[in-house]
């Protein structure tokens, strides 16, 4: 999919201002890229590593070849790579994971979790240092073929599905509360079609009294050996979340909307965790922050994390309602678990081996050398930043992750402040610009035929070529 228009210069002169270069995707074009007989295509640099699931917390280079991590160890050579980026200073993490996303837009759909309050996944998450993401049931099994088609199939972010228990997905409360649409034996045959793709099932906004949502999306979930995350929806006596967590859900499942204080997280003498919550983590079942726009309040999250009740995860429950309140993104979110009293490596291990074991895709979330190379790049500045929760009250915290780079499968695909960017002015490319796209999606500046000119020249489309051969726009680089 990275296959772009990189060397339409071999065609003729520069082609700056034609607009191919904005080609997303096409069909191969040009030579292909020549081996790379080094180690590396892309090595980072003096970063502090933090990768919880292999205990790293250290200053150390990161190796990067053909998409997959190829090593992690203090004093790689520059030598060995074809890209060489220094990140002194900054963290070097595993591409972020936000196991509660709304994504399934695109359908016109008024109103809708399957429609107009989602949003589209690029534009928020690969900024946020965000690689997977998991959306939390908008589709359910009769929609999910066109969520996996609209968005699933054409997003750069790697987007994962919980399929919805209820069977239209979430589209307010008229299917929301249908129980005739709840079956779990259809809901776990469809996410069986789709191993590592349909990674849990939802239940979500059931507002009735009784139990059939949860059974059934607990069905679903032993039908196609995956997780179920529940939104409580509306807070019934006549089924408690005691009770749901000791009776109805499995060791595995995950608790969304943990700090939300609507349906019996905390105890209202005390502030700190209610019994529910101490029986969920006994149990097994993870807390799940799923922060959006009425899910994280701080008179209910300072007590419980102070008292020592961390998440398991950190998720943002991103849709058109939340990322514009106090929710804002995910780093944001890691920013006020910051201000509880949490520390950085605990905070993005809650954003990458954690939440990739709750969904049991552990292939992510880790820095393993042969695994993927997803991989965050963060710097955190020091401050007082106001962090508002979803009754509009802040906290001050005095950190904040900003996301520098973000690379995924081996590229880069965000890059804040130009950390892979040569100088404007450069004479020629820090590493050979025919190698490119193994370590980068971006554009590098097409010196080829205008190498040595101070101002590149473009040649209208369809023009006979001027000046250069394709054979001397091909000529190697030499690398510095
Ligand atoms: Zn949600």
């Amino acid at each position: 999919m990275f296959v772009r228009t990189l060397r339409l210069a071999a065609f003729g002169a520069a082609v700056f201002g034609t607009g191919l270069l904005h080609a997303q995707e096409g069909p191969a074009r040009g030579p292909a890229m020549p081996p790379n007989p080094l180690p590396y295509d892309l090595l980072l640099v003096n970063g502090h590593v933090l990768d919880d699931r292999n205990h790293i917390d250290t200053d150390s280079d990161v190796g990067i070849k053909d998409g997959k991590i190829a090593k992690v160890a203090p004093h790689l050579n520059s030598k060995d790579a074809l890209k060489t980026i220094d990140v002194k200073g900054l963290y070097v993490t595993p591409g972020l994971i936000d196991l509660h996303t709304h994504v399934y837009t695109g359908t016109g759909e008024k109103g809708s979790y399957a429609g107009d309050l989602s949003v589209y996944p690029d534009g928020f998450t690969l900024r946020n240092g965000v690689t997977t993401i998991v959306d939390a049931g908008s589709s359910g099994w009769k929609n999910f073929d066109d969520f996996k088609d609209k968005i699933i199939d054409r997003s750069r972010t790697r987007v994962l599905a919980e399929l919805n228990i209820v069977g239209s997905g979430m589209r307010g409360s008229k299917f929301e509360d249908n129980l005739d649409d709840m079956d779990g034996k259809l809901t776990g045959d469809k996410a069986k079609q789709f191993p590592g793709v349909i990674v849990g099932i939802k239940s979500a906004h059931f507002t009735g009294p009784e139990w059939k949502p949860y059974d059934q999306a607990v069905m679903a979930g032993n039908i196609a050996n995956v997780p179920v995350m529940i939104d409580y929806g509306a807070r019934r006596i006549e089924r408690t979340l005691l009770q749901l967590v000791s009776e109805h859900l499995r060791p595995g499942d995950i608790y969304t909307h943990c700090f939300s204080g609507l349906r019996g997280e905390q105890d209202p003498t005390t502030g700190l965790p209610s019994e529910a919550l101490l029986v969920m983590r006994k149990r097994g079942i993870y807390c799940d922050v799923g922060h959006g726009g009425g899910s994280f309040a701080w008179t209910v999250a300072a007590p419980i994390v102070k008292s020592g009740y961390q998440p398991d995860s950190i998720s943002t429950d991103l849709h058109v309602g939340s990322m514009n309140n106090g929710m804002k993104d995910l780093l944001t979110t890691a920013d006020k678990l910051l201000a509880l009293g949490e520390t950085i490596p605990q905070v993005v291990a809650q954003m990458t081996s954690h939440p990739a074991h709750e969904i049991r895709q552990e292939q992510y979330g880790n820095l393993s050398v042969g695994g993927i190379a997803d991989v965050a790049v963060l710097s955190v500045e020091n401050g007082k930043f106001g962090l508002v929760d979803m009754y509009n009250t802040k906290m001050f915290g005095s950190q904040k992750l900003v996301c520098q780079m973000t690379i995924k499968d081996g590229k880069i695909v965000y890059d804040l402040n130009g950390l892979s960017a040569d100088m404007w002015d450069a004479t020629q490319h820090s590493a050979d610009e025919r190698q490119a796209r193994r370590w980068t999606v971006f554009n590098e500046r097409p010196f080829g035929a205008s190498h040595g000119q101070r101002f590149p020249t473009s040649t209208p489309v369809g023009a006979p070529p001027t000046n250069a051969t394709p054979q001397s726009q091909d000529k190697a680089i030499p690398k510095k």
